[in-house]
């Protein structure tokens, strides 16, 4: 694969697109903070060549959450930068735990075909623990709280007004090729990013879409994605039915192909739907004849 280059977006920040974007920040003394580390340790060894190449010290690395496409370099930069790594508290579980990640996802201990890297980063010591809304240690960054997508998920706003939104705006090349984007909490995705449509900034970038300056369209294309698959699980629940068929019933709505992993992200997804229109009594669940059942309110 190519090299990585770093395009300049404002004075102090500077941003490197791959499958995962990542963000360059001056904004403190000992070096520069990467905000995310791509998704493995060849993601990583471009950062940091693309880092040292434009004569920037790696000091440390935030990551807004722990998926392995947000820290899978953080092992490699780490053992030869020895940076800093800082993460909220339960995503640093995740990223010093790997194992924890095809463990949750699958609800047990996880299937050979689910340990790879891609749910199982190579895991990294975190060395700062952040609670959000804050500051991010010696630095001008500040980071705010994104929850929805995964269980902490931070973003960060850099001094000259760019924002790093993490996985919380799918472009929509993604929502239309893979409708049904990975949540874990429906009800703090909605409020997430109903926040961020009113957020004020220079440039917003997502980790999975082109840096923009508008994000109102996007903010709400993704909302009516997720409103739209609650619908659809809704009228799904006409007659009682197990989550097991309901997976099924989505993926070949939405036309996903499922893998095993497919199978585990949509199926946690599938459920965290579930739980959020049980609370908003739109469904109703029950254990008949030993199925657990949803059903219509
Ligand atoms: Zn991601």
């Amino acid at each position: 694969m190519a090299a990585l280059t770093l395009e300049r977006l404002a004075g102090k920040t500077w941003i490197a697109r791959g499958p995962t974007n990542s963000g360059v920040v001056e904004s403190g003394e000992g070096g520069v903070l990467l905000i995310d580390s791509g998704n493995d340790a060849d993601a990583g060894r471009k950062l940091l060549r693309a880092c040292e190449s434009a004569g920037l010290k790696i000091a440390a690395i935030a990551n807004t959450h722990s998926n392995a496409d947000h820290c899978g370099g953080n092992a490699f930069i780490q053992a030869r930068t020895t940076c800093k790594i800082i993460a909220t508290a339960t995503e640093a579980a995740f990223i010093e735990r790997s194992m924890l990640e095809p463990s949750y996802l699958w609800g047990g201990f996880p299937l050979p075909s689910l340990r790879h890297k891609f749910l199982m980063a190579e895991a990294s010591r975190v060395t700062d623990i952040i609670a959000p809304p804050c500051l991010v240690p010696d630095s001008d960054v500040k980071a705010l709280p994104l929850p929805g997508h995964f269980f902490a998920m931070a973003g960060f706003m850099t001094s000259d007004g760019v924002f790093f939104a993490a996985d919380t705006l799918a472009s929509s090349e993604i929502l239309a090729k893979y409708p049904v984007f990975y949540l874990y909490d429906v009800a703090a995705f909605l409020a997430t990013l109903d926040t961020l449509a009113a957020l004020e900034a220079e440039w917003i970038v997502p980790s999975h879409a082109p840096p923009t300056r508008d994000i109102g369209p996007l903010a709400l294309a993704n909302k009516a994605k997720v409103l739209e698959i609650a619908s659809y699980i809704v009228e799904a629940c006409a007659s009682p039915v197990t989550p097991e068929k309901l997976l099924a019933g989505v993926a070949a709505h939405f036309r996903i192909e499922l893998t095993h992993t497919q199978y585990v992200l949509l199926g946690s997804t599938v459920r965290s739907y579930l739980a959020w229109l049980v609370q908003e009594k739109s469904l109703s669940s029950r254990i008949e004849g030993g199925y657990l059942l949803f059903e219509r309110s």
